[in-house]
């Protein structure tokens, strides 16, 4: 088994990830990892302290994001890499999300209040800290209220994409996410396709649109699944990346960073695909 010394998917508490930037980069070190990217639902602020730490562990952090956008009733995510940090069209993109993601927490509050289950709102953000806030933070502070006996439970009879008090976020579609990204600077990557119900048609409605790279490595994907985007990657010309999309490790169900094994081959390409794109080609 080769060892894998990248990962380009990785949550800290910036959004819904277990540990700060310094505990993951601390924590990749110590798996041997020596390339990774930070990539926070809609927010950039982890990237910089995760940067520090890794100056002096010997980890090289790539700036990251993971933009969760809306296809109808699906959800898109889209990974972007490389882009400098005071990018303004993306820092304001991303206020947006997270405004949204607020606004949509406030609703949801309201149909748990309806349910007889109060929760304040101050609370869920103090547990969100700084970067978004998600399900999970709202979760938590179920847990904590006393209304369920683990986040999975508030999932399970609450806050689940089919329970009673959810509220769908509100997001832009994925093509703006891949203009946003590419007018950055960076390099747009399709997350974790094989969750996507049509694949094919999300990713031939955003090649035009600049789409770089799959995510053909990821958990979620059989061995087999990963095989057919590697190959749909070739067919369309574009790159390929992956990671564990770890949210911190003892997290239930979740995976450690280096978790997903990804070819040394893989890391050259992305490399060099991130260098072109940093030079505006
Ligand atoms: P949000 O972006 O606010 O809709 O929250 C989505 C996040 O909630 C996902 O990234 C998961 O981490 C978490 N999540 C979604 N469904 C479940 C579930 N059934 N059980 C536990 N966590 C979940
Ligand atoms: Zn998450
Ligand atoms: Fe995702
Ligand atoms: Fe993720």
């Amino acid at each position: 088994m080769p060892v894998t010394t990248v990962d380009l998917h990785l949550h800290t508490t910036f959004s819904d990830g277990m540990q700060t930037p310094a505990q993951l980069v601390a924590e990749a070190a110590a798996r041997g990892l020596t390339l990774i990217a930070v990539t926070d639902h809609d927010d950039i602020d982890g990237i910089v302290p995760a940067q520090e730490a890794g100056c002096s562990l010997g980890v090289e952090v790539i700036a990251g994001v993971e933009i969760n956008t809306d296809l109808g009733a699906e959800e898109v995510h889209l990974l972007g890499y490389g882009f400098p940090l005071d990018a303004p069209a993306l820092r304001e993109g991303l206020a947006a999300l997270r405004l949204a993601r607020v606004a949509r927490l406030q609703r949801m509050i309201a149909r748990l209040e309806t349910l007889g289950k109060p929760v304040l709102l101050t609370r869920v953000l103090e547990l969100a800290g700084a970067g978004s806030v998600g399900r999970p933070h709202l979760a938590q502070a179920l847990v904590e209220a006393g209304y369920v006996a683990s986040t999975h439970e508030a999932f399970d009879r609450l806050i689940g994409n089919r329970a009673r008090a959810y509220v769908p976020r509100q997001s832009f579609p994925p093509e703006q996410a891949v203009a946003l990204i590419r007018q950055s600077g960076g390099v747009a990557s399709l997350a974790h396709p094989g969750k996507l119900g049509d694949p094919m048609r999300i990713i031939k409605r955003l090649l035009p649109h600049g789409l770089d790279a799959l995510e053909a490595y990821h958990p979620d994907h059989t061995p087999a699944v990963t095989e057919r985007m590697l190959q749909r990657a070739a067919q369309f010309r574009l790159g390929v990346t992956g990671g564990s999309d770890s949210h911190g490790v003892g997290v239930l169900h979740g995976t450690a960073p280096g978790a997903v094994a990804i070819p040394e081959s893989v890391r050259e390409a992305f490399c060099a695909l991130l260098q072109r794109r940093a030079a505006g080609e």
